[in-house]
This record gives C-alpha cells, structure tokens and sequence, in this order.
C-alpha cells in the first residue's frame, strides 16, 4: 500500500487547501495530507513542502526526499539536520518564461527611461532624455541558471546586447559570458543594467556591496529579481545617492515583507516589488511534482537534487 505524502508548510490554510485539491486532480491515486494531520509520521517517505519550518521535516524519521513547490531553498538548507535527505527545488520550466518576461519588462522601464519621466511629470517637466537604441545597451544577468538563460535569450531576441556571469564558464550563442571574480569585475563594470539571478547561498550573501557596487559602470541600474541576501542594502542605497548607480528596481529583500520603516520604501531612487517577478504557477508546478512522485513510484528514481555543498 502506498503511503501518504505530507505536505509541510506554513502557508495560509486557504492556500494550502487549493494545493491539496490540485495535487488530487494531477494524481489521484496518491494521498497528500497537511503535516498537522498525518497521522503516522513514521509512514511518511515523501514531503511536498512550500516554506516549511524544518522542526516539522525533522519529525519524519524515514523521509527519503523533500520536494520543493518553491525555486528558492535556502530556507531548508540552514537546517543542518536535514541535509542527508535529497532535495528537489521547483525547476518549472514555464517559471523561467514568467521570469524572462519580468526581466524584459524592468529592463524597458529602465531602458526606455520611465522613472526619469514619472519624476519629470511629478514637476511638470516637459524634456526628452537621449534616446538609446537597445543594442547600445548593455544588460549584464548575474546567475546564468534555469532563470538567467531563458532571461537573457529573451533580452537578446528584444536587441540587447548581453553578458552572463555564473560560477562555471558558459558557452551561449549571442552573449559574453564570463566566470570567476575577475568575471564578476568585467561584467560589472562593462553592464548598464545588472540583473541579479543568484541564489541565496554563503557564497552570494552580500556580493553587491560597497567594493562591487563601486565597479558598476557610472549611471549605471541594479534590477534583484534572484535574492535579497545577495545585496548589502546600506551599500546600495549610497551608491544611489552619490549618483554613481541611476535606479534599482528590487524584488526581493533581506527580510520580507519589507518592514514599513525601511528607507528603500521611500528612495526615490528605487521601485519595490513584493517579490512577483516570477510567482509559481499551481497548476504547471503540481504537474512537474506528479511527475517526479509516479517517476518515484515507478523507478525509485529521486529527481534532480540540490548540491548541498554548492548552496543550490
Ligand atoms: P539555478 O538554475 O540553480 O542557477 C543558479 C545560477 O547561479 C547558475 O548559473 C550558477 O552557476 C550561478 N551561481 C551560483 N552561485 C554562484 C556564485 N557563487 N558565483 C557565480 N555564479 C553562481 O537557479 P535558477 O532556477 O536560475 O534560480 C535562481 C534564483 O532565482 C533562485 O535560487 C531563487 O532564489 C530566485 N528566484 C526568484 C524568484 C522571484 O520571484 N523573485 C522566483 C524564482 C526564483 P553555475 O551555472 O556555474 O552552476
């Protein structure tokens, strides 16, 4: 007999009610039960989790994987009494399209502008700022992952000329990729729009700060659409008002939701988004975890895993 798989999360219950129902839809023939009601912790080998407090995981002695609705996982990485327990993060392809998209549309807004006309219309400006064809732009994605690829082949089929920058050397058609810190010093100070798509690990924690920031090209704007661990904000919000770094349209932050009394809100420098750039779809992302679980079934096969040494 199969057992039940828990869903282990700190979701609104509502949320969590419209999970389970597509999780029965997508694959009737298992069991997903919310962890406050399983009832035989013992039986549970597979956890759905989205944002789980991992003292709940660590109550499943005989968890064979954990399996992610969320790209992100740092949250479960801190938890040093897990990291025997394969992980899988939500590696959907249709999140690196939504993803794409958002990096297109910020990229225009700063391209073409936008914040510089909303601030003249607030004073009744009427000027036209010199006009930039996109291949004279320079887009540089931090992280060429899932993301940071279907981003910047979107960003070079809208005409921008891009560079990537990733821990390995990537070989990709159109773009300067480069690697490493002498990598990270190039494309920082060769990009007019940085575009963040690192994950949150030891390695990335604060890598934008004063010293990085430094290497920006002068004028030049930061678009965080990856994690708010990789920017340190006092840094950013210098680098602002010195004028080196024109605009930083942020997404994600150290602390979320963004507590009120924090200066980003009100920089005029800076446009907050809470953290929608690249949601997860319900039903694409519970097909994708249907998927693994009958593979699981059939096979014994655990799907992709995070590199837990690496931190993604
Ligand atoms: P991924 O496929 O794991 O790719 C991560 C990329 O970052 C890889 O290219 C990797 O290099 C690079 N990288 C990691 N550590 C590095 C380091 N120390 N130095 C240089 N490059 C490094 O991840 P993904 O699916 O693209 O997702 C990226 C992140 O986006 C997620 O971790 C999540 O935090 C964030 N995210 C945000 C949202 C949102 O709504 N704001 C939504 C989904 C995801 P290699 O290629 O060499 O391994």
């Amino acid at each position: 007999m199969k057992q039940p798989i828990a869903f282990v999360t700190n979701i609104e219950r509502e949320e969590v009610d419209q999970w389970l129902e597509l999780f029965s839809e997508v694959m009737p023939e298992e069991e997903s039960v919310p962890f406050d009601q399983v009832t035989d912790l013992t039986a549970i080998e597979i956890a759905i989790v989205a944002n789980p407090r991992p003292e709940d995981l660590l109550k499943l002695p005989n968890l064979k994987w954990i399996q992610s609705l969320w790209a992100g996982v740092e949250g479960i990485l801190k938890e040093k009494s897990l990291d025997h327990i394969p992980l899988a993060r939500m590696t959907d392809p249709n999140l690196a399209v939504t993803m794409a998209e958002a990096v297109l549309a910020w990229t225009l807004y700063l391209h073409r502008d936008m914040p510089k006309y909303a601030e003249q219309q607030q004073a009744r400006i009427w000027k036209q700022q010199p006009f930039v064809r996109a291949e004279e732009r320079s887009v540089g994605i931090l992280g060429l992952g899932k993301l940071g690829l279907r981003s910047a082949e979107t960003l070079l089929a809208a005409g921008f000329k891009v560079l990537g920058w990733s821990r390995s050397l990537k070989n990709i058609d159109g773009v300067e990729t480069f690697a490493g810190d002498k990598g990270l010093n190039n494309i920082l100070n060769q990009s007019d729009i940085v575009v963040n798509l690192l994950p949150h690990t030891p390695s990335t924690w604060n890598l934008l700060n004063e010293e990085t920031f430094g290497q920006m090209k002068a004028g030049a704007s930061l678009i965080n659409f990856g994690r708010g661990a990789t920017v340190e904000p006092n840094s950013l919000i210098a680098a602002l008002d010195s004028g080196h770094l024109k605009h930083a349209v942020l997404d994600v932050f150290k602390k979320e939701p963004l507590p009120d009394d924090n200066a980003l809100w009100v920089h005029p420098k800076v446009t907050i988004l809470p953290h929608i750039s690249a949601p997860t779809d319900p039903k694409t992302a519970s097909q994708l975890v249907a998927d693994n679980i009958k593979s699981y079934r059939s096979s014994g096969t655990i799907p992709t895993v995070v590199d837990r040494s690496l931190g993604y």
